[in-house]
């Protein structure tokens, strides 16, 4: 069933107070937008925290940008160029989220793509979340940056800034945000604690044929090989070693990274932690990401 304008403006309002309620944006930071029929866009306006929106603040423009109506002063997104290149390249695409969710952003800022092999779920149904280049905010770096990985991604990270996510609807636009934002945390416990067992190779292979078998809509297909760098990708690159006969395959490659000497190594590698120590390593990382992405 098709939403109404007047639905959209409120499921708008929702996500952008569940973004905000759920730490993924702080002061006015990120931007949502939906297609309207008639080749428009209704989106949120520049300068507004997304908890504290009301339906009647959404503008409307059209596929180029260019505003058509909106309550007196209020403007678009600045970073309405990023979501419109999303539209351009991806007709399925009816919903765009952009937030700096801290974990996520976190790992944006320090370079890491979480395209490992590690959650079925999220082989299954996001593939890879790789990072796009750094582009100036609101300016046509940032567009022009996303392009290459949002014909072939819906979850994307944006180096030193934040995350993109792309949905049929605007509710699987925001769960994807919520995915990326769980991968990331799950993601950077299990490197604290100093082990992540990846998926085999063989292993995803099963979990892409899922993919068809519960008719899950994906823009491109899973590839294990790394692409050629500087080449466009053209499929969703997952980190996943070769292990036929083994559905779950150790890697303590980044044990190293982690093991400052602040942290108990015991027998074996493995890294030994209370429980408290955990939640303050974590709390740790969470301030120190929060402060560089809102510096
Ligand atoms: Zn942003």
């Amino acid at each position: 069933m098709t939403r109404s304008e007047d639905q959209l403006r409120l499921d708008i309002v929702e996500v952008g107070r569940r973004l905000w309620t759920r730490g993924f944006v702080a002061s006015n930071d990120g931007n949502i937008s939906v297609r309207l029929p008639g080749d428009r866009l209704l989106m949120t306006p520049t300068s507004v925290s997304k908890g504290f929106m009301s339906p009647e603040m959404m503008v409307i423009t059209d596929m180029d940008g260019r505003l058509l109506s909106g309550e007196p002063g209020r403007k678009a997104s600045s970073e309405i160029l990023m979501h419109l290149v999303a539209y351009r390249h991806r007709p399925d695409v009816h919903a765009v989220v952009h937030a700096h969710p801290p974990l996520s952003t976190g790992f944006a800022v320090a370079g890491i793509p979480l395209d490992r092999a590690v959650l079925a779920e999220v082989v299954t149904t996001l593939g890879s979340i790789p990072i796009a280049e750094y582009g100036t905010p609101s300016t046509p770096e940032l567009p022009a940056a996303v392009e290459p990985y949002i014909k072939t991604h819906d979850a994307l990270l944006l180096a030193n800034h934040g995350a993109l996510a792309l949905g049929r609807d605007l509710f699987a636009a925001y769960y994807k945000m919520e995915t990326i934002e769980h991968f990331a945390r799950i993601s950077l416990v299990a490197r604290l604690l100093g082990r992540e067992h990846l998926l085999s190779r063989e292993e995803v292979g099963r979990l892409q044929q899922l993919r068809g078998t519960y008719g899950i809509a994906a823009p491109a297909p899973v590839c294990m090989e790394d692409p050629p760098a500087g080449v466009d990708p053209s499929c969703q690159v997952v980190v996943a070693p070769s292990s036929p006969g083994e559905r779950l395959v150790p890697d303590t490659s980044f044990l190293a990274d982690v093991a400052d000497g602040q942290v108990p190594v015991g027998n074996g590698g493995e890294i030994q932690l209370t429980y408290g120590q955990l939640t303050t390593l974590i709390e740790d990382a969470v301030r120190h990401l929060t402060a560089r992405t809102t510096a």
